[in-house]
């Protein structure tokens, strides 16, 4: 039985990077959401007193009768996502009309058509769509929202009051992203819905807007006002520090961070161990020793780095180099991508220094009259 454990938990690794590569290969082509000829040139309804030429759009009268009109389409990420031009360019935003499902180009589009995921985070003032947020919300709360403050709950408007409504609401904001948190006000037909990530609020609340629920409502979907319960302020702020950490994490090798976590207690004597790298009473800084890619000079971050028939340094009297790869233990190493803090030049420096310093105690080895002279000898 344990065999069999270790075997699976060595073969993971290997076999989780081919999967990935088929996934993406296999992933289709974005569907287009609309007929091309959808957008005419046709004004858009009357929906104010003035109409505005340059932002083609009606502007005074009653704010109400713009509510009133509901959405034309509606994203279905199920059947609309795929992959776009959008796909193999880094830092892409997401489509404001697939969202809305409104969007003709389909894979032609240069934007992305599918959900953000958790590890989508756009720059903090700017939302996924890639448009530009403001310092403070507009008066309605309404529009892209505001850099200062990270807002995950939406509230939403106008619901047609029933006895189900929290499972209705539950179940069709659920297509836009994994859900923390929903409160509903039964009687007022309002509700609030928490995702677990920005990005997720600012995608549904575009998707939602001006759309129906079970019955042929309209919906008004807002930002919501920041939560004026202490409790949840506490919260919010824990939350954010645990993201920022989380990020940390991430970027760090995983024994580092156990060791700063005190997770594994032996951690503090193996760290004293290793890193003295031979000299006594020295403990190399965390930048070196923690350092990864090919040329870090602690063993472990170098695994994955070695040339196969690499030689090794060789001290004068023949012995080899105790730069020997430590035995097996802790195989969660991720492969490095870059050679750490150091630059490559800098580590190589330390590890002539090292080698240096290591052939040192052969020196007393030859006695004669020479040893006086030493000091001298080389001028
Ligand atoms: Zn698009």
């Amino acid at each position: 039985m344990a065999v069999a454990t270790t075997n699976s938990e060595v073969a993971a690794p290997t076999e989780k990077k081919v999967v990935k590569k088929i996934i993406r290969r296999k992933r289709r082509p974005a569907r287009p959401q609309v007929e091309p000829d959808f957008f005419t040139n046709e004004p858009p309804p009357q929906t104010g007193t003035t109409f505005n030429i340059w932002y083609n759009k009606w502007a005074g009268g009653d704010h109400e009768a713009y509510q009133q009109t509901k959405s034309k389409g509606r994203c279905n990420v199920a059947r609309d996502s795929g992959y776009t031009k959008a796909d193999g360019v880094s830092g892409s935003y997401f489509c404001l009309f697939f969202a809305r499902g409104l969007c003709p180009r389909g894979a032609d589009c240069m934007y992305l058509h599918r959900l953000p995921g958790p590890y989508d985070v756009s720059a903090p003032n700017v939302d996924c769509f890639g448009r530009d947020k403001f310092s403070d919300y507009r008066d309605d709360m309404g529009g892209v929202g505001s850099f200062m403050r990270q807002n995950r709950t939406i509230y939403i408007g106008r619901i047609h009051v029933t006895d189900d409504i929290e499972e209705i609401v539950a179940r069709h904001f659920a297509e836009w992203g994994p859900i923390e948190r929903i409160r509903v006000l039964n009687s007022r037909g309002v509700g609030f819905v928490t995702y677990v990530n920005e990005a997720n609020a600012e995608f549904a609340k575009e998707a939602m807007a001006h759309q129906s629920l079970d019955h042929d409502e309209i919906l008004n979907v807002r930002w919501a006002t920041a939560d004026p319960n202490p409790m949840a302020r506490a919260r919010e702020a824990r939350r954010i520090e645990e993201q920022a950490a989380e990020a940390i994490r991430r970027a760090l090798p995983a024994e580092f961070v156990a060791e700063i976590e005190g997770k594994d207690p032996e951690a503090r004597k193996r760290r004293k161990l290793e890193s003295s790298y031979g000299l006594e009473g020295y403990e190399a800084p965390d930048e070196i020793h923690f350092a990864q890619g090919p040329s870090a000079v602690n063993p472990a971050g170098r695994r994955g780095f070695e040339v196969e028939y690499q030689e090794r340094p060789l001290i004068e009297d023949g012995t080899v180099g105790e730069t020997e790869p430590e035995a097996q233990e802790g195989n969660q190493q991720q492969p490095a991508q870059s050679a750490g803090v150091f630059s490559s030049s800098t580590l190589a420096a330390l590890g002539r220094a090292k080698v240096a310093v290591a052939s040192k105690p052969a020196a007393p080895a030859s006695t004669g009259p020479l040893v006086a002279y030493d000091s001298d000898s080389d001028e």
